[in-house]
């Protein structure tokens, strides 16, 4: 059986993972601004490529968190790639700044140099996210979610969407400015209805599935309905873990190397190498493909390849290792 420890055996397929929140400090062994143990980043991108991840597209969800994407990227060329934006949660950031439209300059010239330079694959996180509205309010909410609209045609760039509970407002925004956004992209972490998400795809957006996204029966029967030139499959580490409560644990048999991970502790009980409940990592993208191709009658083997070329056409990675 294929284990982490034993960088010799190579899995067989080969992930790309568009949602991993690596700048999270989660990574780094701080859990709530103290630190429970010892930093394990490098471990933790050791697991993912041990598991078949392949290409990794590391969120940015404020200017600041935007820097540290690409620089990470920029210390795992062909490995991880950066988003830059800024997630509807963080629009305070932008409306408290000292000056907000220094602020979406600086964002705007940051995306450029990280495209120049081959760091940054996508515009966002950005769009709205009414379910957690004591971040931001609605209204600044949608206001900076136009904004970064307005920057993101300039940048021709793929999107990087966030929507969550509020759909009519979230096309209202887009659809006047899609003639201006024919790359299109990718609407992450989906939860939406099979109506929504249709509604979507017919506008030429890709769908992001996770964890979050398979929860119920209701989430399962949405995945079911995704064409699957239109999936992409993420893990949006730390967070959206698939756990045994949820619909899709079903899925997940025992004794299938595919799906197994290294062994979880708690974090007081760390030691190097293994993982950490509660703390997703993208290596566990293995299991969210196995549910997803479970749900849509294709073998993992197929579904990795048509998510792949889903992946590669949309966001223009570098197909080398
Ligand atoms: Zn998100």
């Amino acid at each position: 059986m294929a284990t982490a420890t034993n960088g010799m055996l190579q899995k067989k397929y080969q992930y790309i993972d568009i949602g991993a929140n690596l700048t999270d400090p989660m990574f780094r062994g701080f859990y709530h601004g103290k630190q429970s143990h010892a930093d394990d980043f490098d471990e933790v991108l050791k697991r993912a490529t041990e598991q078949g991840v392949r290409k990794m597209l590391v969120t940015g969800s404020n200017l600041i968190e935007s820097e540290s994407a690409i620089q990470i990227a920029r210390n795992n060329r062909k490995l991880l790639y950066a988003t830059v934006g800024v997630h509807p949660c963080h629009s305070l950031d932008i409306e408290n700044s000292l000056d907000p439209d220094k602020y979406l300059q600086d964002l705007e010239a940051l995306a450029l140099t990280g495209k120049k330079e081959g760091t940054v694959m996508a515009f966002g996180e950005t769009g709205l996210d009414y379910a957690r509205l004591h971040y931001a309010p609605a209204d600044i909410q949608r206001k900076y979610f136009i904004k970064q609209l307005d920057i993101a045609q300039r940048l021709h760039l793929p999107l990087f969407l966030h929507s969550r509970d509020c759909a009519k407002d979230f096309e209202a925004i887009l659809v006047p400015r899609l003639p201006k956004l024919p790359k299109r992209g990718v609407v992450h972490s989906f939860t939406g209805t099979v109506k929504e998400m249709e509604s979507l795809v017919a506008l030429g957006f890709s769908i992001g599935v996770n964890g979050c996204s398979l929860k119920t029966e209701e989430n399962l029967e949405v995945v079911k309905a995704i064409p699957l030139d239109k999936i992409m499959l993420e893990t949006d580490a730390p967070w959206c873990e698939i756990r045994p409560s949820h619909a899709s644990s079903k899925f997940l048999k025992k004794n299938n190397e595919d799906v197994e991970l290294p062994p979880v502790v708690k974090k007081e009980k760390f030691v190097m190498g293994s993982m950490v409940r509660g703390r997703c990592e993208p290596c566990a993208i293995s299991q969210v493909a196995s549910v997803v191709a479970a749900l849509k009658g294709v073998t993992v083997e197929e579904l990795c390849e048509i998510a792949w070329k889903n992946c590669v056409s949309m966001f223009g990675f570098d197909e080398e290792m």
